[in-house]
């Protein structure tokens, strides 16, 4: 689904991916873990394309994003071939990032009806199924400002999917909730990886990670540390800084 080979990316001087390499397949939910600052979010950016890469491969779906050869600087495809792959995945922000302006509703059928193009009509029965399905069908004309943080994220989640992504990234889609919240939207990530979503998710989330992900992965100071299926890196992690870090989590 993605394969990500050799990531680099400086901001400036600071090199914050230093080589960075995954391969996340179908169906399969990783948890990325690591300290603040580690390069997490810049990683998922990178993947997204909201950021560029310096170096590396980035590959989606069997489509090559950048590519780069040995210390060459990564090549990019067409505009038009990069949207094309955009529209692969899915994005969840920790902020949530719905329009204030629109409804629960509007905000969920925007992105299919200008970038898809299709009608409202062919779209709004999905949307309602997909705010039934996030548990907010009442919410349907609601405006964003009305909803509780954990409303919010699950409206997030099912603009998400009304783009019909083949992969979901999350950027600590509980972080900025109050404990009381967090579990409704955890419930709601279960429920998709249940379902085989294939999702990549940064978390803060110790229990998500071991209970719902099939890998972890620990990043420390721009490389991935440690991974490994998520019982086993739970129960026996083996580099010291991973040691450390779920030392300080748990
Ligand atoms: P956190 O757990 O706090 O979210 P993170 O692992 O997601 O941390 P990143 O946000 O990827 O870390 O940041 C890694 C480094 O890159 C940090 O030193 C940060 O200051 C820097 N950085 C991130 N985005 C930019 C940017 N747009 N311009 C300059 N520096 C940036
Ligand atoms: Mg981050």
């Amino acid at each position: 689904m993605i394969s990500a080979q050799g990531i680099h990316k400086a901001f400036g001087s600071n090199e914050v991916l230093r080589g960075v390499s995954l391969d996340l397949l179908r169906g399969e939910v990783v948890a990325v873990i690591g300290p603040s600052g580690s390069g997490k979010s810049t990683f998922l950016r990178c993947l997204n394309h909201l950021e560029t890469i310096d170096r590396g491969t980035i590959t989606i779906e069997g489509e090559v994003l950048a590519q780069s050869g040995g210390e060459a600087k990564a090549q990019y495809v067409s505009d038009a071939e990069i949207r094309k792959i955009g529209r692969k995945m899915g994005m969840v922000f920790q902020s949530f990032n719905l329009f204030p302006h629109l409804t629960v509703l509007e905000n969920i059928i925007e992105a299919p009806v200008i970038v898809k193009g299709l009608t409202r009509e062919q779209i709004i029965p999905k949307a309602e199924a997909l705010l039934a399905k996030v548990g907010l069908a009442a919410k349907r004309d609601a405006y964003p400002n009305h909803l509780s943080g954990g409303q919010k994220q699950r409206v997030a989640i099912a603009r998400a999917l009304a783009m019909e992504p083949d992969i979901l990234l999350f950027d600590e889609p509980t972080s900025a909730l109050d404990p009381e919240l967090t579990g409704e939207v955890l419930r709601t990530m279960r429920e998709l990886a249940e379902e085989h979503m294939t999702m990549l998710v940064v978390t803060h989330e110790m229990g998500f990670a071991r209970e719902v992900a099939n890998r972890v992965i620990f990043m420390d100071g721009g490389h991935i540390v440690e991974q490994g299926p998520s019982e086993a890196f739970f129960a026996a992690p083996k580099q010291e800084r991973t040691k450390a870090f779920l030392y300080n989590m748990l």
